[in-house]
């Protein structure tokens, strides 16, 4: 049941329906939701928002949730969809009542609701073109023209949808549509299509079926069969409300109707989150899959290291919203942030090594040092990490002529090395074209970490000890588009805002040994530089990883100084 602080929190607007329809003891008392993706590509971030509020308000009022696949298009769905869909629904963490639900397991009852409606008068078979019946749509402001096949008989009518259920004739010849009102302010009342052929086997049904339900035609019975208390959907479907409530009316005589309330879809900055959109990036081999980890898909999240907890905290921290608007891309990622910062274990990795010889440091030697896990958690423990007299530090850590603020290495000066002791930069060995490849430091005995000592310096170094380091790839991914909305440039195709700087690979990279067997989707906070998470391409031995984010957010510094 509800927890204390939750109470407090003020209600949404949904919330605020339900609990007024449980005080009026509507629908026995009861809560049923459900999630219903087309599985005709994977789930986005958008589809996340809407499965933790689906989910969610079942799981806050003792409810159920279904997991509905709306498989009316045979065209473009896929068993690969079904099985990706299900996985991103568990891996957030959550359960849907009894087995998934198929749109397609209500082909036979639809069907005979459709010929109920001929029956009654409220439905023809039209033989027109679809680009004919698209010229008598009419405007908003202008009626729509009568087809000349709305008066066909009832036995007419009967006999010709028998025949395209048959197989009788080729796709687009035939179709049913609902007799409603050709002159209505509202669209989707205009003789809407019902049924349309389609020569095509269906993933479930296989080839039982040539003739395929329309959307609008099975949404809402389909809320109706399973129970549904309250249907949530997206602004876009509350000018289908009226048409879901006709179909209802005309087959179905008890007093239950599902209660449909619509929601704005979440928007994010940076990003594109149209399933369709995201699969011609993965068509277009603009990214390396619908997992790449610079997609908005839930499989690219999970791969680029987000947790099922950020996402659901930042589905709650954004809300239900009932107008559109658009969410800053940088509360997804400070979601995430926080929730590794609790999490993650602080480890060693030089990205960009530059190798230093401690030359007063016994050659041979190796001490085991200690480091803690992570600060924020003590119940997390510590480790232990080698030191010895060859270790690298990160080449950007070093100047050779700093600025005075700059608290790093320099010659003359002294660091930390964390966890270990302080250093100081006596020489510094350059190749023949004059790059620098070696500094020559000496260290201070008496400061090891833990041991007592009081000297205190300015900077503080992460390294890891050269004999003992892993080679590692590291991936540092950054936002796939360069622009705000990459949607919304009227001359222009999002794809033009691709960013060309979104993926960097670092294949020289060097990290602790506690590093070398990880397995996929193991976090870590490099220490100094981000989040990362070990990816799914690691060999034994050989880590691959991904930066989830980096520590600092150089997004927000770029977007003070435009
Ligand atoms: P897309 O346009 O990205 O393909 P869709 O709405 O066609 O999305 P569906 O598979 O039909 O995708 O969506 C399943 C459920 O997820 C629907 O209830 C839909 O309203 C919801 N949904 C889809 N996109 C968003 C979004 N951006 N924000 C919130 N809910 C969304
Ligand atoms: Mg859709």
């Amino acid at each position: 049941m509800k927890v204390e602080n939750e109470d407090k929190k003020s209600l949404n607007f949904i919330e605020n329906i339900i609990e007024e329809d449980l005080k009026e003891g509507k629908n026995k008392g009861e809560v049923y939701t459900r999630f219903p993706p087309e599985p005709n590509g994977y789930l986005h971030i958008g589809h996340a928002k809407s499965i933790c509020l689906n989910f969610g308000l079942a799981e806050k009022y003792n409810g159920k949730c279904n997991l509905r696949f709306d498989d009316t298009n045979p065209e473009k769905e896929e068993e690969e969809y079904v099985n990706s869909i299900k996985k991103d629904v568990q891996w957030l963490g959550f359960k849907w009542e009894g087995e998934p639900k198929y749109a397609s397991d209500y082909f036979d009852q639809l069907y005979s609701w459709a010929e109920k409606l001929i029956e009654k008068s409220k439905a023809y078979v039209d033989d027109q073109t679809a680009e004919e019946i698209a010229a008598q749509k009419g405007t908003p402001t202008e009626p729509g023209q009568e087809s000349p096949y709305r008066s066909r008989s009832v036995e007419e009518n009967l006999k010709l949808f028998r025949e395209m259920k048959a197989g009788k004739y080729k796709e687009g010849e035939k179709i049913l549509r609902a007799k409603i009102d050709m002159s209505s302010p509202n669209m989707h009342m205009r003789d809407p299509i019902m049924y349309r052929i389609m020569h095509k086997p269906h993933h479930r049904t296989g080839d039982k079926w040539c003739i395929y339900p329309m959307y609008d035609f099975t949404h809402g019975q389909s809320d109706y069969l399973e129970g549904i208390t309250h249907s949530l959907c997206t602004l876009e479907f509350e000018v289908h409300r009226p048409l879901y409530n006709w179909f209802l009316d005309q087959i179905i005589d008890t007093g239950y109707r599902p209660r449909q309330i619509e929601f704005a879809r979440l928007n994010l900055s940076y990003t594109v989150m149209s399933k369709r959109k995201l699969l011609e990036l993965v068509e277009k081999k603009r990214v390396t899959g619908w997992d790449d980890p610079r997609m908005p898909s839930i499989s690219g999240l999970r791969r680029r290291g987000y947790t099922p907890e950020s996402i659901r905290d930042f589905s709650d921290r954004i809300g239900v919203a009932k107008r559109d608007n658009v969410i800053d891309v940088g509360l997804l990622e400070h979601s995430v942030k926080e929730d590794l910062n609790k999490k993650a274990t602080r480890v060693m990795a030089v990205l960009d090594p530059l190798k230093i010889t401690i030359t007063n440091y016994p050659e041979g030697n190796i001490e085991n040092l200690e480091t803690i896990n992570n600060p924020e958690d003590e119940s997390m423990g510590s480790r232990i990490i080698p030191f010895s007299r060859e270790i690298y530090i990160e080449k950007n850590d070093f100047m050779e002529d700093p600025p005075r603020k700059f608290f790093r290495l320099a010659p003359g000066r002294e660091v930390r090395l964390k966890s270990a002791y302080i250093i100081k930069c006596e020489e510094v060995i350059r190749d023949e074209k004059g790059n620098i490849t070696e500094l020559l430091c000496t260290y201070d005995p008496e400061t090891r970490s833990g041991s007592g000592s009081t000297r205190k310096v300015k900077g503080t170094l992460h390294w890891v000890s050269a004999p003992h380091a892993i080679n590692a790839e590291v991936r540092l991914y950054d936002r796939l588009f360069n622009d705000e909305d990459p949607d919304g440039h009227k001359d222009k195709d999002f794809k033009d805002f691709l960013n060309p700087a979104s993926l960097k690979i670092l294949s020289n990279a060097k990290v602790e040994p506690s590093l070398k067997d990880v397995k996929a989707l193991d976090h870590f906070q490099f220490q100094r530089i981000g989040y990362f998470c070990a990816d799914q391409d690691s060999l034994p031995g050989k880590p691959v990883f991904n930066r989830t984010v980096p520590l600092r957010d150089s997004w927000a510094k770029l977007a003070k100084k435009s």
